[in-house]
């Protein structure tokens, strides 16, 4: 059986070319690039180049870049970071209602130390209204976090607007920009922000590694401790092979980015036209403001988990919004932000597009969904023919 893989947002296969930069520092490169004989320097250089080359990609300086075990703590170093840098100054946060649960969740966490948490709303795209953080701003708010797209629906956030009203505030902005890099440039000043988030797994390199980008003078309190690595941002030795992966990876997606993104973006139009002429189906998320591989649709009368266990069946991977939520009943904060109604959001799958995937992909993947959709709700008590699609 041919297998598709269609969840690149919760992964994607590490490229040979990563692999091969990798493997010298897993065997006779194995130096602690805290030391300072020929051992050590040779992976100080690794992770000199990794750190230049991460920068680059997102017009920053090396100096300002913290490499951090993944997306998951970038964001928490940024969110708790920030927080316990300026507690002096305030204890108000903003946030969307759609981030990922790896700023969500420190945010809630600092609930409990005397903080208070503003959610942002969203249209029914999934877009934040600039003008609406504008509004919600204080003099003690701290600290902005709006994602630059979102991982469930692939909505492309105003990024660049809302970093210039935190900015003229005074305010730290960070963006968690996991699932934009290597889809869209990036450029931090352009963009306004003082801090981003990024993940190596996300791009084809390494789990286990990813970055804060943390701007020259911005305040951020650091809660590893017990070692001066990372400029004293992040205690503990280098993960040097994982490291040198990423750089390997920002840089290949760097140069494929502009063939890759427009192909993907192709082929994710051809999937969702071809997906809606299924009945009462709707796409969620922006229909142009989106990433180039994401693919977010709902049908009436069906579950995720019947969906997706058929299309596994089939030999696709898919998944029913974020992977996090996954295996859970209830319906995900961003498809109950813009405005889902429960039944609807509970029929919703995302596939997400890839290096790999083709139009022969996309086309089987259509013919086999529009089987499932109709033994799925064969079988459902309450389907309705009838039942109109939304968009
Ligand atoms: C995957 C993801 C994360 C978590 O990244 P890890 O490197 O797996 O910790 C955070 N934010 C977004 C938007 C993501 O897609």
């Amino acid at each position: 059986m041919r297998r598709i893989y269609l969840d690149h947002a919760a992964t994607t296969p590490v490229d040979p070319r990563v692999v091969e930069v990798m493997l010298p520092f897993l065997r006779e490169k194995f130096g602690n690039p805290g030391s300072v004989h020929a051992w050590g320097q040779e992976a100080r250089e690794a992770v000199d180049r990794a750190r230049e080359i991460v920068a680059g990609a997102i017009g920053a300086h090396p100096s300002e870049i913290v490499f951090t075990s993944g997306a998951t703590e970038a964001d928490n170093l940024a969110v708790i970071g920030t927080a316990l840098a300026a507690e002096e100054r305030g204890r108000h946060i903003i946030v969307s209602a759609i981030e990922h649960h790896a700023v969500l969740e420190p945010c809630e966490f600092l609930t409990s130390r005397g903080f208070e948490i503003t959610g942002v709303p969203v249209d029914g795209d999934g877009l934040v209204d600039p003008d609406q953080v504008r509004r919600v701003i204080r003099d003690d708010t701290v600290l902005v976090s709006v994602m630059a797209a979102n991982n469930e629906i692939g909505t492309i956030e105003p990024v660049a607007e809302i970093g210039q009203i935190a900015r003229g505030r005074g305010v730290t902005f960070h963006t968690d920009a996991t699932q934009a890099l290597g889809q869209m440039p990036l450029d931090v000043d352009a963009l306004n922000v003082h801090l981003l988030a990024m993940s190596g797994h996300k791009v084809y390199g390494p789990k286990g590694i990813g970055a804060l980008y943390v701007r020259k003078g911005t305040r951020v309190a650091r809660w590893l401790h017990g070692g001066a690595q990372e400029r004293n941002r992040r205690a503990g030795t280098e993960n040097v092979p994982a490291i040198a992966g990423f750089g390997r990876a920002v840089e290949l997606a760097r140069e494929m980015m502009p063939q890759e993104a427009p192909r993907q973006a192709a082929l994710r139009d051809r999937f969702i036209a071809g997906i809606l002429e299924i009945e009462a189906s709707r796409l969620n998320g922006h229909p142009s403001r989106r990433l180039p591989n994401n693919v977010n649709v709902s049908f009436e009368g069906t579950d995720s988990e019947s969906l997706l266990l058929a299309l596994d069946l089939a030999g696709v991977a898919a998944s029913s919004g974020s992977t996090c939520t996954s295996g859970s009943l209830e319906p995900s904060h961003v498809l109950t932000a813009i405005g889902l109604p429960p039944e609807t959001a509970a029929g919703t799958v995302r596939l997400t597009l890839g290096r790999g995937i083709t139009e022969a992909d996309i086309d089987e993947v259509i013919g086999l969904l529009r089987e499932i959709v109709a033994s799925v709700r064969a079988a459902s008590p309450t389907w309705k023919p009838s039942a109109r699609a939304r968009r």
